[in-house]
């Protein structure tokens, strides 16, 4: 049973906090067991912290400090099998999906963001001044200092990494809480971190639970400086209530209820392979999954019908076996919030075509299973229709105008994402214009050019991340007026 335990200021320190176990959640046996961090342990990573920017770190030159985030990422992908082993052991996800996404782009992270810094200008102003001799003004970029980062359960390295890694090439150090769901991958990257050579403080991991435990300490200690946040909207709201104290910068990534709007005049296969991935990828345990599908009334019952025989072509089982295509959800908590939506979906009278419940798991009885799921029927108001799920299963509506779907996809308090089906130009630039979203994906999903900013609009989140957006965020621009 693996001990999974806190990386404070370069070691590995057993927590004094509370002890639970950690969950495969292919058969639900307790694989692991993780020792929470106190508050004390809390303030020696935030410590270590501070000292590491004061130390080596604070003093490195920025091409050395980009060589040595290149050679994380290459020695991240040297232990390319721990990573993917301790991603599937703690997520239940099939290889197929964590070997193609999960771990090389959480290893691509360093490398990207080590690209991005070493290019990275600042602005420059001459200024006339009334003597005629003028002033110059010009930015230097400073790291924000200690950033805590709070991460989620459903791509833990991934997500991990689109932090650490910008607020490391900034010059920044980094307190990680992993979700105490998915504890592995984090930890595992500090004895990678060690290998090669980041000085000790500059990355630091405290494991735990968050109200009142390791997280709340960690986004309500004084000595943090700024705060990156993904997970649920409700927690969001938690975290920037923890960042006024001090009023310290915060990057909300939450939650979202995202539309697919599906045109008549759509390549159908393509669209068929894209909004399927978008439904049902990870166990539809992606922030940019699509839960809510409109479709022009005319192909309606073709989508919907092609969208049900997805569903049931998956393969449940055994994330080690290439042949399985779907895990299971992370947690039996999880899985209890995700059926609870499929009896909703029952009794306010859906037509279910496909899933809707729980598979015979032969072998994995003990495993947090849900079906994939298709529903149609449902009034917009409806629980299902509105509430992020979290899981395999979506809901589809007909519509018959454009604007009709525009203002369809536009009901709802979140705007993570859209994905828009259509082979009219001027129709797929005129509706993702209008759908209040960070992401319209027009004719694809997921696909991501991670110059891009990345964030959501409405309650899905504040600031944008990756590329520049990035950069602003995880420094700061100090101006230097010189009079000449
Ligand atoms: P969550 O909000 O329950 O937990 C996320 C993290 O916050 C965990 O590490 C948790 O321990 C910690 N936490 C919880 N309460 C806290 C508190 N009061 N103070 C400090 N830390 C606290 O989210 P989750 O269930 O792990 O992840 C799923 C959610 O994440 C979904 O809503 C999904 O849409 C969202 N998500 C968003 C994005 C995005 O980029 N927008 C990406 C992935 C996931």
């Amino acid at each position: 049973m693996t001990e999974f335990n806190n990386f404070i200021d370069g070691r590995f320190v057993a927590g004094r906090g509370d002890a639970f176990a950690n969950h495969f959640p292919t058969t639900g046996e307790v694989i692991g067991q993780i020792r929470a961090a106190d508050r004390d342990q809390v303030d020696a990573a935030v410590g270590a912290a501070r000292a590491a920017l004061k130390g080596p770190w604070g003093k490195m030159s920025t091409p050395d400090r980009m060589g040595l985030l290149r050679k994380l990422a290459d020695a991240i992908t040297a232990r390319f099998d721990d990573f993917l082993a301790a991603e599937i052991r703690d997520t239940g996800k099939p290889r197929s999906i964590a070997s193609h996404i999960d771990i090389p782009r959480g290893a691509a992270n360093f490398g990207v963001f080590a690209d991005q810094v070493a290019v990275l200008g600042t602005e420059c102003f001459d200024q006339p001044t009334p003597d005629g001799a003028g002033a110059l003004n010009y930015a230097i970029r400073t790291p924000r200092g200690v950033i805590a980062v709070i991460c989620p359960w459903n791509l833990p390295l991934l997500l991990m990494t689109w932090k650490v890694a910008p607020a490391l090439a900034c010059g920044n150090t980094v307190v990680v809480k992993p979700s105490e769901e998915t504890p592995a991958t984090a930890t595992l990257l500090g004895e990678v971190m060690n290998d090669v050579g980041i000085p000790p403080g500059v990355y630091n991991v405290i494991h735990g639970r968050g109200p009142g435990c390791a997280g709340e300490f960690l986004t309500s200690h004084p000595d943090v400086d700024g705060i990156t946040f993904t997970g649920e909207t409700r927690t969001g709201e938690a975290i920037m209530r923890a960042a006024a104290s001090g009023v310290r910068p915060v990057s909300l990534e939450l939650g979202g209820k995202n539309p697919g709007i599906i045109f008549d005049d759509a390549d159908f296969d393509a669209t068929m392979e894209g909004i399927g991935r978008a439904c049902f990828a990870n166990t539809g345990q992606v922030c940019l999954g699509t839960e809510r599908i409109y479709v022009q009334r005319g192909i309606f019952d073709r989508v919907a019908e092609g969208l049900a025989q997805q569903a049931r072509g998956y393969r449940l089982g055994d994330p080690f076996d290439d042949a399985t295509t779907m895990g299971p959800v992370i947690s039996a908590g999880h899985r209890e919030k995700v059926l609870s939506y499929y009896d909703k979906a029952r009794a306010a009278g859906a037509d279910i075509l496909a899933g809707g419940g729980t598979p015979e798991m032969q072998g994995y009885e003990g495993g947090y299973w849900v079906q994939p799921t298709v529903w149609t029927g449902l009034a917009e108001d409806a629980a299902v229709v509105t509430d992020e799920i979290f899981g395999p299963c979506t809901h589809l509506q007909p519509f018959d105008s454009e604007d009709e779907a525009v203002a369809l996809a536009n009901n709802s308090p979140y705007g993570l994402a859209t994905s828009i089906w259509t082979t009219n130009l001027a129709r797929a630039h005129r509706v993702a214009a209008q759908v209040e979203v960070g992401i319209s994906w027009v004719n694809c999903w997921f696909l991501r050019d991670l110059r891009t900013a990345f964030g959501g609009a409405k309650s899905s989140g504040i600031g944008r991340e990756g590329g520049i957006h990035s950069m602003e965020f995880y420094s700061e621009l100090r101006n230097v007026c010189v009079k000449l």
